[in-house]
């Protein structure tokens, strides 16, 4: 039997098991670093299928490696869990109705994430008992990838040093293979101490700490002039010092969200806008103090293992659609701007856009295309840093769906999410195996890895002395 047939017939077998496995995460969603119910979940579910797994890796709480197998070759399948804050919301509404007005919600649909990649794992190791094939499969427990960059950690305390491949994917519209390039990130908060005073009476005695975090933002606005067009700097203003007019603010807080398309460009920003700040500092007679809050490294593209995972995604294909996951999706998408959905159309080619006009959910698969730069963030650029590292992406909502709202939560526990999962569970499964049973796909891939590298090796962004939160 053709090997997508074999795995899909071990992820079928198992598949009310995982379903059912992410529907509690998104029953009890949990933001970055409080994901230990999740977590727990997964865990467990690890050991019942043979697994060992420890617990709370790199000093990550709610960070774990379950692993079953030994020696070489040694595959890594990536998960997360966590959750967004405010995007609490009914499971399969066409209408925005939080379950707890202001509570959490699987809006990037890592509930699917995580048991998605617990069912690649599973089944790796259900193939691996069938046929005998040697070797290790690891699941990464990753949390925090919404903020706190779980994996940075992880890849910092070298976790990831002895894995040959690595893959991961990510709950989307429409069926491919991510190789793309990201930005690599660093985000950091300004906080500004001054002194409080009567703004009338005696305006001479006080130092405005917001008037710091003012100039601040007004320094990196003109920085904006001189730096590469790649890059992105955002910032948000965190505390404003209070809200009495008449007190000159005594305190007052910027964080800082700096993006550039490699790591030394991030880093080299970051020490202008630190400058900047400094700069404010001294103006105000103000103190400046910096708390670190996440960085994370440049996705590393690979085309071998983004052939290797497309010939899978082609011969898996797409799940069947029913009428009930065809009407449920033209809801959704009633609630869509136009603009959302011809978003979705852009980064398509011609034939695929022409194909998908008048659809509904995405159910043919894309060819597999150019390289990009997607001008967002991930914490896997960290592990594809130190591992050749490949991710899918599979139709879990419907077309012109964005990412972070109400209605990826709303879908997130639907047939439509259910059946994009597994399907990015066997594309993984297959991918895995296959280099697993082919180490000239290992070899090829970690070769052009290190060409990509230009001779750099790895160095995480986080600063030495920041750890996870106890
Ligand atoms: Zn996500």
């Amino acid at each position: 039997m053709e090997l997508h047939k074999v795995i899909s017939n071990l992820i079928e077998e198992k598949k009310d098991k995982i379903i059912e496995l992410s529907n509690c995460i998104w029953e009890s969603p949990e933001i970055y670093f409080e994901e230990h119910q999740s977590s727990e979940l997964i865990c467990s579910a690890l050991e019942s299928e043979g697994f060992q797994v420890e617990r709370k890796v790199a000093g990550l709480q709610t960070g774990f490696i379950g692993s079953y197998g030994d020696g070489k070759p040694i595959v890594a399948i990536l998960g997360e869990f966590d959750a967004l804050s405010g995007l609490s919301q009914q499971r399969g509404l066409t209408e925005p109705k939080p379950v707890i007005e202001g509570g959490h919600g699987h809006g990037c649909g890592h509930n699917l994430l995580g048991s998605g990649s617990f069912a690649a794992a599973v089944a790796i190791k259900d193939y691996m008992v069938q046929t005998g094939l040697k070797g290790t499969v690891r699941y990464y427990g990753c949390p925090a990838e919404e903020s706190g960059s779980g994996k940075a950690f992880m890849a910092r305390a070298g976790l990831f040093d002895d894995v040959d491949v690595a893959f991961s994917w990510h709950p989307f519209t429409k069926p491919g293979i991510w190789n793309i390039s990201t930005l690599a990130n660093y985000s950091a908060t300004f906080k500004f101490k001054g002194k409080s005073a009567h703004a009338a009476q005696a305006p001479h005695l006080g130092r405005s700490a917001l008037d710091a975090v003012e100039l601040m933002n007004v320094g990196v606005n003109y920085l904006r002039e001189h730096m590469i067009p790649e890059a992105r700097v955002h910032y948000a203003i965190t505390d404003t010092g209070g809200t009495s007019p008449n007190v000159v603010q005594p305190h007052a807080e910027v964080v800082y969200l700096i993006r550039a398309p490699k790591k030394q460009q991030v880093k080299e920003l970051y020490e202008r806008v630190y400058k900047i700040a400094q700069g404010a500092a001294l103006m105000t007679e103000t103190s400046m103090e910096v708390v670190f809050e996440g960085a994370a490294s440049n996705l590393i593209p690979n085309s071998i293992l983004a052939d290797t995972m497309y010939k899978n995604l082609k011969a898996v294909g797409v799940p069947a659609y029913d009428e009930f996951d065809l009407q449920y999706a033209k809801e959704i998408r009633s609630t869509l701007s136009q603009e959302d959905i011809d978003a979705e159309m852009a980064g398509l080619d011609r034939e695929s856009a022409k194909k998908l006009k008048s659809k509904d959910i995405a159910d043919i698969i894309p060819p597999l295309g150019d390289e990009v730069l997607l001008t967002a963030s991930t914490d896997v650029g960290d592990v594809s840093w130190v591992v050749p590292t490949m991710q899918c992406i599979t139709a879990c909502f419907a077309l012109g769906t964005p990412l972070h709202t109400w209605q990826v939560v709303s879908q997130g526990t639907m047939p439509i999410a259910n059946k994009g999962m597994l399907q990015a569970g066997k594309v993984m499964a297959c991918t895995a195996i296959e280099a697993m049973e082919n180490q000239e796909i290992i070899e090829k891939a970690r070769a052009e890895w290190q060409e990509r590298l230009e001779g750099e090796t790895y160095i995480s962004l986080i600063p030495e002395d920041v750890n996870p939160p106890q």
